[in-house]
């Protein structure tokens, strides 16, 4: 049986790393907050939102939320996100994506100060992280799976990694992610071909290819680790991811389950984000 790599462990011993680093900048004179920036009501950001909030509870963030109505103007839109720009007690912006159809989103993407992007929606904030520097947040989601792998203390560097998807969300991102920690990363994407081969070769495979269940026993060998990024509801009501986790679990060493595993670990990435970026105030 694999061993499961549960993003909630990952979670639970950042949350108590940051709370340290927290009260210290408390000391200092600085509160770190997180403006969440929300509009309308969907059902998936406010199950977020509550996660995130409840997150920056335990680590002693404050929160300041935002909530604009779903026919909210582009203009309205851009110039809350520009009064939190240039408030200084507000270290970092969640902005819940998509908007509506009436707003351009690269529009409300360049308005945010790359500085306080939280979750790498910027492209200043994407390309520090491309670069390789440590001025960018990379997305919550794609630093979630590096977390997990360095919570299990599983090795990377040297290691072969494959990265099914290479969206600017999550494949992109972990690919650079990964290769900063200096393992040998292959992309792959709707156009590779002999995909399960390379799949196979892997020491770690990442699947964000937003598929269910694309992943089978033919993709997976002994000795791997699997970090299963996708995220369905299947015919039956239950959540599942991109492999097919009756097939691949036995095989594998380690995997994150579906639920429990990577998105259990972003809003903890999320607090981490915020704390870096308070503390870089005192730099
Ligand atoms: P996306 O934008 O749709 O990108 C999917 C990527 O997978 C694309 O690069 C696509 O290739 C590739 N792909 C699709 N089908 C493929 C196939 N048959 N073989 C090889 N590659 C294939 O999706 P995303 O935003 O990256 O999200 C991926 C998954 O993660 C989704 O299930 C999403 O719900 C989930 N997710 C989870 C969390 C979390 O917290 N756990 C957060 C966000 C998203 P092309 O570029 O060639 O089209």
């Amino acid at each position: 049986m694999a061993t499961l790599l549960k993003g909630a462990e990952a979670a639970k011993a950042l949350t108590e790393k940051l709370a340290a680093k927290a009260e210290e900048l408390k000391g200092k004179g600085v509160n770190p907050c997180l403006a969440i920036v929300r509009v309308g009501e969907r059902d998936d950001d406010l199950s977020y939102e509550r996660g995130a909030m409840k997150r920056c509870e335990k680590v002693g963030i404050a929160v300041k939320n935002v909530v604009l109505p779903l026919d909210v103007t582009q203009e309205a839109l851009i110039a809350e996100i520009e009064k939190i720009n240039r408030d200084s007690s507000i270290h970092g912006v969640l902005l819940f994506r998509p908007l509506p159809k009436h707003i351009n989103d690269e529009a409300v993407r360049k308005s945010l100060d790359p500085a306080k992007d939280m979750d790498g929606i910027t492209d200043g904030s994407l390309g520090a992280v491309y670069a390789g520097t440590k001025d960018g947040y990379a997305p919550c989601t794609a630093a979630s799976c590096v977390e997990i792998l360095k919570h299990y203390e599983i090795p990377i560097s040297g290691k072969r990694v494959v990265v099914i998807g290479r969206s600017l969300v999550i494949g992109k991102p972990v690919s650079m992610l990964l290769l900063a920690e200096n393992a040998t990363v292959t992309i792959c994407h709707s156009r590779s071909q002999n995909l399960a081969e390379i799949c196979r070769q892997a020491d770690i495979l990442v699947v964000a290819a937003g598929k269910a269940g694309m992943v089978t026993k033919d993709f997976v060998s002994p000795g791997q680790t699997v970090l299963d990024v996708g995220i369905h509801v299947d015919a039956e009501g239950n959540m599942c991811g991109d492999t097919v986790f009756a097939e691949v679990e036995p095989i594998v060493d380690k995997i994150t389950p579906v639920p429990g595993g990577v998105g259990s670990c972003t809003t903890a990435i999320l607090a981490s984000h915020v704390i870096d970026a308070a503390e870089k105030t005192l730099k």
